[in-house]
């Protein structure tokens, strides 16, 4: 079986750097809040070309902090509007509703699969406060639209930059391209720890001041609080295991670029429709998605064929039990995509013959 994606041989490529940087922790005494967090913090908002990293628990929490930290500084309250793309991972969502917030969910573009910058604009309430674009599958939104309709309304641009480390629009990587970026570095995202690991970025220092103390419980002094926080950090092991992996992102993004050209230019099938990419070099390739009619059934022909694929995602938000207050509500664009995607492997570790008999498996495909 050709695996969607094997973490094992992703992270042994590294084995002895990792293992060095693990003892390097073990040895010095300090497990929480030492070096390591502070060194991976400043080497990724120089990555990300932004002025503030904050290390923290998960990508989930980086998003909650961002608006939570906007709640305290006196920019949000309860029941505000926060526009969400209506086709996006579940975490997106939560981090709204978290915060005690109104996720205002909008349709995609039906080919990008991206938010759409003009029904951003027609969901505009005098209660919206924030937009939080995903650059989903590891491509960047329209960010020039966005960024003048945040301007017009005086919203904050929250960039979910969990599947797009890297990513590129006009020249400038994601985590710097709104008001502030959540990143998460869950195992198999394109930059992924050995366990639990998210990052906020952003540009604004009383933002990032709000957030790092949110993040500690509301704390900046020990044991003064000054607001009801969090607890939310990025241990030392894994700031030391993602310090190690950062150095090699680049080169891996381009491993996934050269396996998403193949795909692109060798997969012809009909039944098969190819992801939508604006320009090559912006795309990170955490996941290559294609559409068609027939979905489940083309994923049961690859399985047949060894190959397994997985869906990004089966359900949208909008249909999830844990917002029953949608459940009827219709999205078509963003039910459609639900429908007919299907991610197939991609990887910085897959072999080209792999990634040949994949294309041949789908070209077969009737
Ligand atoms: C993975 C992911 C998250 C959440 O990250 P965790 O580290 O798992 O909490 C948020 N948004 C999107 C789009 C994601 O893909």
């Amino acid at each position: 079986m050709i695996p969607f994606l094997d973490l094992q041989k992703i992270n042994s490529v590294y084995r002895d750097e990792l293992i060095d940087a693990c003892r390097r922790v073990i040895d010095s005494g300090w497990y929480i809040h030492g070096n390591e967090c502070a060194c991976f913090e400043s080497e990724f908002a120089q990555y990300c070309g932004v002025r503030h990293c904050i290390g923290v628990a998960n990508g989930l929490d980086a998003l909650t902090l961002i608006l939570g930290a906007y709640k305290e500084l006196g920019f949000m309250k309860d029941g505000d509007e926060v526009i969400v793309p209506a086709n996006t991972y579940i975490a997106t969502i939560l981090a709204v509703s978290r915060n005690n917030l109104v996720p205002v969910p909008v349709e995609p573009d039906s080919e990008s699969c991206l938010i759409d910058p003009r029904a951003i604009e027609e969901k505009i309430t005098a209660e919206t406060r924030a937009v939080m674009p995903v650059h989903l599958y590891g491509q960047t939104c329209e960010m020039d639209e966005i960024s003048v309709i945040a301007k017009r309304y005086g919203l904050k641009v929250i960039e979910d930059s969990a599947q797009s480390h890297g990513a590129y629009f006009g020249g400038r990587r994601c985590g710097g391209l709104g008001d502030a970026g959540g990143f998460s570095f869950y195992p198999g995202k394109n930059l992924g720890c050995l366990g639990d690991g998210g990052a906020v970025t952003t540009d604004d220092d009383e933002l990032s001041e709000a957030v790092r103390t949110l993040a500690n419980y509301g704390s900046k002094e020990k044991y003064v609080n000054i607001y009801k926080g969090f607890n939310s950090r990025l241990d030392e092991i894994q700031a030391a295991m993602l310090r190690v992996k950062l150095r090699y992102l680049d080169e891996e993004t381009e491993k996934r670029r050269r396996t998403a050209e193949y795909y692109l230019r060798n997969i012809k099938n009909e039944k098969i429709v190819l992801p939508y990419v604006r320009n090559p070099q912006d795309h990170v390739w955490h996941l290559f998605t294609v559409r068609t009619e027939e979905r489940d059934r083309f994923q049961e022909y690859l399985k047949q064929n060894g190959i397994q694929t997985l869906i990004h995602y089966p359900i949208p938000p909008h249909r999830q039990m844990a917002y029953p207050e949608w459940n009827e509500r219709s999205y078509p664009v963003s039910e459609s995509i639900h429908a007919q995607v299907l991610s197939l492997p991609i990887s910085s570790v897959q072999e080209e013959s792999v990634t040949e008999n994949i294309v041949r498996v789908v070209n077969e495909y009737e």
